[in-house]
């Protein structure tokens, strides 16, 4: 989601932690970059300094925050290289509510890129909510999808692909439009994670995670779920399947400029 308001895109993981069956972040740790001042922790909970905790592949191998974390440098390490006019996004863990830029949000709302103050705004528990609420199977690479797509609204408000759109549905929407070039750039990400020396080589099954995430936050999807109907003029972010397409999309190619959704047939 963009700017504080309507259905974000969810990520979650339930009760099943995977972790502890394989490692997603390893590599060598001399060429990670330090660059995780940028991360903070607010809320109702303890005011801990996210980046103390999580500071190897250890941690982000047995903590989900800590997981966030590394996906999160990961994603900005990528696209700063990619990316010669990058910024980096400051990121806020929350829970409860946080007050950004675009106005008070709530967990409600799920993760959310703010462009006002160019920030990602994450609430951890609402990866819970992929599964219990969207029917996903969630999974840690469900995660990285969904983190992926905020920091590809990130990058879209830097290119200047991010205007326009709002309040705009339908199928064919600029409001859509937008929403699927974050995909892409999410599987843009995914194809070039590895080189940015966070993760371990991704595996189908965590690609496999990432669609079905994708899938799950389709709008026809949701409208079948929470209306029993599927309504093309009021879709936000687009269906299952073209969700999944431009995140393979950009997987595939691994190049940004692949993700031109705002001249495609959609
Ligand atoms: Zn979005």
């Amino acid at each position: 989601m963009r700017g504080g308001t309507g259905l974000a895109v969810g990520g979650g993981l339930g009760g099943v932690l995977l972790i502890a069956l394989f490692l997603l972040f390893g590599g060598d740790p001399s060429q990670v970059p330090i660059d995780s001042l940028i991360n903070q922790r607010v809320g109702t909970g303890q005011q801990t300094d996210i980046n103390a905790e999580c500071q190897t592949d250890v941690d982000a191998n047995s903590r989900e925050d800590c997981r966030i974390v590394g996906y999160v440098n990961s994603i900005q390490a990528y696209w700063e290289g990619a990316v010669g006019s990058y910024q980096l996004a400051p990121t806020t863990f929350y829970d409860g509510a946080v007050s950004t830029g675009c106005g008070q949000a709530s967990s409600a709302v799920g993760p959310f890129y703010c462009p006002l103050d160019t920030s990602v705004y994450i609430d951890l528990g609402f990866f819970d909510q992929l599964q219990s609420r969207f029917g996903a199977e969630g999974g840690p690479f469900a995660e990285a999808y969904v983190i992926a797509h905020e920091y590809g609204h990130h990058v879209q408000n830097l290119l200047g692909t991010l205007n326009g759109g709002t309040g705009e549905t339908g199928a064919e929407s600029r409001a859509v439009r937008i929403e699927l070039q974050a995909d892409c750039f999410a599987g843009v990400w995914s194809a070039h994670a590895v080189e940015t020396g966070y993760l371990e080589p991704i595996t189908r099954e965590q690609i496999r995670q990432a669609l079905d995430a994708a899938a799950a936050v389709g709008d026809d999807r949701i409208q079948e779920q929470t209306q029993g109907q599927v309504n093309q003029e009021t879709w936000t972010h687009g269906s299952s399947e073209q969700r999944q397409q431009w995140f393979t999309t950009g997987l595939e190619s691994g190049d940004a400029n692949e993700c031109d959704t705002f001249s495609a047939d959609l």
